[in-house]
Order: C-alpha cells, then structure tokens, then sequence
C-alpha cells in the first residue's frame, strides 16, 4: 500500500525551534528521532508529511506576557529559522503553485512559510515585502487585535478597520492564502463580505463537540465550504478536550461531524509544537503516534492532503 501523503496546515516548527522551554520539549536538531517531541525528520518520514505551512510567530515574552515585535525583528526570526532548517537537507520551501507540483515528485518535504498574526506590520504596504521573502499564508490574528483587525480575545464588537479593508484588498490580488484561524466572529464576517477569495482556518475545532473559542459553529462551517476554502481540523487540546482527558477519538468524531457538513473542505492542521507535549494525548503524542492512527481509521486521503493540496494550488 503506497504510503498516504500528508499537507499540514499548521506545524508550529518556528515556536520550538525558538520558545521549546514554553513546549515541554528538550531542543533538539530534526534528524534524531526523540517521541518525546511532537516530531522530527524521521517521525515525518515514516507518518508520510510532504507539505507543511509553518508560521514566524511575530510575539515575544516579556514581562510575563505576549508582545508584538517590531517590523525589523520579523526579518531577523525569519532568517535565522531558515538557517537553521536549511541544515538538513530535507526540506524545500514553496513559492509558487509550480513549486507546489514538483514538490511531489522530489523526496523533499515542502515549507510554505506564513504568519500568525499581524501586529508587526506598520502599514497595509508592508505587506510586499513579506511576500518578497516567500511568506505566503497571511493569518490575520493571533490572540492580541491588532490595528488591521479583532481576535478571538477582543473585547470590541468590530472586525476589520479601515487599514485592514486596505490590506485585505492587497492580499487579495496577490497570491496568497488568508488564515482566520485566531480572528474574532467580526473579523470573519467582514471577510465574508469584502474578501472574494477562499480563505482558511488552519487550525481549528468543531463547536458542536467542544465548545472551545477557536473552535466552528455550523454556520462558519457551511460558509467556508460556499468559499471553498478549507479547515485544519486541529489536535490542539483546548480544542479537542473532554474534562481534562485529550484523545483520538474526540478529534476523530468532529471529524466525522464535519464530514457530514462539508466533506471537500477538511483537511489537518495539526498545530504540533505550537503546544505542550504530554505523555498522556492518547493516540496524539506525536506525528509517529498519529500515523498509527491513520492507519487504524484509515483517515482518507482528501482529509490528510487532496483537499489543502487542490487550494493551494488555486491560491499561491
Ligand atoms: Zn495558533
């Protein structure tokens, strides 16, 4: 049996590579195998990861909270991540949707860089100089509104401002790919309504099984698939948890959930190393464990790769 590919839409590579102490994860470099990490070259080699979208976090940890950084600053993390993946010869980043097809006939995995969050920018124009340097996956939010458009934390009851309407109407002649995963029910809305490409949720969860902030009501769900734009069903555990226990199945049957609802527009976003390890995720300790489950369920291929893999080839 030919090995089943995997497109993930969100592999947090960038967090550990720079905050591992916040993960419970020793720092180690991506070519010795260690399960007690969420995974590493040989762990994706054997699970079959082929495309991952990894995010600069543009957040740093001062006086115990998350700030922005500056715009500079971005550039500097950049840099070095890719210093540091370029040591191993195992991945390639994307640019383009001519990358994106000869990806698979290579024994590469493919990086599509993005960002999880904005804040960083200091204007709608700046948005250019992210796409010079290959960032193709625009997440508008991360937890902290920015002055483009609210979170998932905001306390207001508006979505994008007028500099985010200028920003979004540049993103959408580029090509790239806008992420909502972290963005507030406003934010959404507007995007609904001024954005007239697909977008994304990278990394999320269905409300209807747990009633989580990151996670879809049915109504998001059934506009997505109008867009035609895709979900990450996610194994972040606020996101799957069930009184304090963190398993398979709960991820598996919002899976099976939203397969009813919008089967074409499902597809993994993990969200490994963006938090915690823990010995006691049953059936999600890490990608060698979770490709025993793709085995076990058989997890189709349009969840794991087709569906993502179709978008992006629409998109960037
Ligand atoms: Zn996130």
């Amino acid at each position: 049996m030919p090995k089943k590919k995997i497109f993930d839409l969100h592999l947090d590579l960038e967090v550990y590579f720079r905050y591992p102490e916040f993960l419970n994860m020793k720092f180690k470099n991506l070519d010795v195998v260690d399960f007690k990490r969420h995974g590493d070259l040989p762990q994706f080699k054997r699970a079959g990861l082929k495309i991952a979208i990894v995010n600069i976090f543009p957040f740093e940890y001062v006086n115990n909270q998350w700030l922005p950084i500056k715009f500079n600053k971005f550039f500097q993390r950049l840099d070095n991540f890719l210093k540091w993946i370029s040591k191993f010869n195992a991945f390639r980043l994307i640019k383009n949707n001519k990358e994106l097809r000869n990806i698979l006939e290579s024994n590469k995995i493919g990086i599509i860089l993005g960002v999880e969050g904005l804040n960083f920018l200091n204007q709608p124009d700046d948005i250019y100089k992210l796409i010079d340097r290959g960032i193709r996956v625009f997440g508008l939010n991360w937890n902290i509104d920015s002055k483009f458009s609210t979170s998932l934390k905001t306390t207001s009851k508006n979505g994008l401002t007028k500099d985010g309407l200028r920003l979004i109407k540049i993103l959408e002649k580029l090509p790239v790919v806008v992420d909502l995963a972290h963005s507030s029910v406003y934010t959404f809305k507007d995007i609904v309504k001024y954005y007239k490409k697909p977008f994304i949720f990278s990394h999320n969860g269905i409300k209807r099984e747990v009633d989580f902030e990151q996670n879809l009501d049915d109504e998001i769900l059934k506009t997505v698939k109008e867009r035609g734009g895709i979900i990450g069903l996610t194994f972040l555990p606020y996101a799957i948890q069930k009184k304090d226990k963190v398993s398979f199945l709960y991820w598996y049957r919002q899976f099976l959930y939203a397969r009813k609802l919008c089967k074409d527009n499902l597809g993994l976003g993990t969200d490994f190393f963006g938090f915690k390890f823990n010995n006691n995720y049953k059936g999600l300790i890490n990608y060698c464990d979770f490709y025993k489950k793709i085995i076990t369920y058989r997890l189709p291929n349009y969840l794991l790769f087709d569906n993502a893999f179709r978008l992006f080839i629409e998109l960037i």
